[in-house]
């Protein structure tokens, strides 16, 4: 099937020409035709299936004729966070190069005056945070009765992120009349409970996962301590022992994501982090580097990093190992996309094992297990073997060029010493007392 036989017109044709695209994905081949008849469409795909121009291609086909009033915008897309939003967006300005759409982007961290300049002018095509536009519609600054289609993106992914009660908000301010585009990659009972009533008739569209996102990628395990402090330790070995162009780590928490990235860079890793409590600006500038290649390796939370469009990822680290097992699935899909090839590596220290049981039932299948150099799994070292050795490789003096292997406890070190949470003496680097000792040297023999 070709583009041309889905009853787009020529403008839109072309824009999608000028994207290289040569024949629609499934989703678009089923979504598009129902779309530019008005019908409303329940999509079960998820992000990598082609799911943003299956709505935004009849979108700028539909709203082409008519124009926007101010304050009234003409169609709605809710997307779960800003980055995505933003990348809608994005989507628009590419496939809408040939028609004459406005657009606005309300999302947190941005400035409100701006927003509502453009939203005093009219839209025809609105894109939003749920939050966010909530706070426009109580300031005043937008109505949303005006709107005619309306799409609510990664409704999952806002059922996580408590969104429900904004989105029937929402779709309650809008006409009973719009068109209702929604898409989900998973169907659980509130989403259902929510299509039920705000989908009227819809065309169901099942598309199976990208097949790419499990046969291109080599996925594999590895048993690490669960002591922070040795687990990053892990994660570094892991990254030197593999050829990274360019990875995604993943971290269960915020937290966790700021601390690693920091530590990465400590020790000489170019990485940066991306969570949901940055700052707008940084959020962006971040991902706009790491997709021109200037950041190598992204730590990033699920939230952050979810539906990202990051061509040619090489490798996703799972630093935490998911406690959804449908997280899995995402965060692995952000490699080996298109047919590439891409790894994924996931630690996992003795406690995370019941989610790892869930990982491999919910793929139907037994991942490998590896063992990071230097870190074999009997040696493997727990909370309860913390030792001071450990602590001197993660804080030792940055000069010491020691290579990481070398930096390992060993094992011939008497088990006292193992145990002993006091600075080891005389395996180098104890400096005795008196060397601490502030001393005046004499003015001639001064280094000043
Ligand atoms: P999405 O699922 O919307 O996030 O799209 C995933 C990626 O597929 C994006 O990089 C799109 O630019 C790309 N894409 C969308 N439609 C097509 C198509 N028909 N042919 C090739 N690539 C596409």
């Amino acid at each position: 099937m070709t583009f041309d036989e889905l009853g787009l017109g020529p403008n839109v044709l072309q824009a999608v020409n000028d994207a290289g695209y040569t024949h629609p994905t499934p989703i678009q081949a089923q979504a598009i035709p129902s779309a530019l008849e008005g019908r409303d469409v329940l999509g079960i795909a998820q992000t990598g299936t082609g799911k943003t121009a299956s709505f935004t291609l009849p979108m700028i086909e539909r709203l082409s004729k008519g124009r926007a009033r101010a304050r009234m915008p003409r169609s709605l897309i809710l997307e779960p966070t800003r980055e995505l939003a933003a990348q809608v967006a994005e989507n628009f300005e590419t496939y809408g190069k040939n028609q004459k759409l406005s657009m606005a982007l309300l999302i947190g961290g941005v400035s409100f005056e701006e927003q509502t300049k453009k939203l005093d002018r009219g839209v025809d095509v609105l894109i939003a945070t749920p939050g966010r536009l909530l706070d426009h519609f109580e300031r005043g600054k937008v109505m949303l009765n005006g709107v005619q289609i309306f799409v609510i993106d990664e409704a999952d992914r806002m059922l996580d992120m408590g969104f429900i009660p904004d989105i029937e908000r929402i779709c309650k301010l809008t006409p009973f009349t719009r068109q209702t585009l929604f898409f989900s990659a998973t169907m659980p009972k509130e989403i259902q409970r929510l299509t039920e009533a705000f989908l009227q008739n819809p065309v169901r569209i099942e598309v199976a996962r990208p097949a790419s996102t499990t046969e291109t990628v080599t996925q594999a395990v590895a048993q690490v301590p669960s002591l922070p402090k040795l687990k990053r330790e892990a994660l570094r070995s892991l990254i030197k022992s593999k050829d990274v162009k360019n990875g995604i780590i993943f971290c269960n928490r915020k937290r966790d994501v700021a601390i690693l990235a920091r530590s990465l860079e400590k020790h000489g890793f170019n990485a940066a982090p991306l969570h949901g409590d940055l700052d707008q600006n940084i959020r962006m500038k971040t991902l706009g580097e790491f997709r021109d290649g200037a950041i190598q390796l992204l730590v990033a939370s699920d939230v952050a990093a979810r539906g990202l469009d990051i061509p040619d990822v090489s490798h996703v680290f799972n630093y935490d190992i998911p406690t959804h097992a449908e997280d899995y699935v995402h965060r692995i899909g952000r490699t080996g996309r298109a047919g590439r090839s891409g790894e994924a590596y996931s630690l996992v220290s003795k406690q995370d094992t019941k989610y790892l049981v869930a990982i491999e039932e919910l793929i139907n299948k037994s991942l490998n297990r590896i063992t990071i150099d230097g870190l074999g799994e009997d040696d493997a070292p727990t909370q309860s073997r913390k030792s001071s050795t450990a602590k001197k490789r993660e804080t030792g003096p940055k000069s010491r060029k020691t290579p990481e292997k070398a930096k390992r406890p060993s094992k011939a070190a008497p088990k006292k010493q193992d145990t002993d949470d006091k600075p080891v003496v005389g395996l180098g680097d104890h400096v005795p007392a008196f060397l601490l000792r502030p001393t005046k040297l004499p003015k001639s023999r001064s280094l000043a």
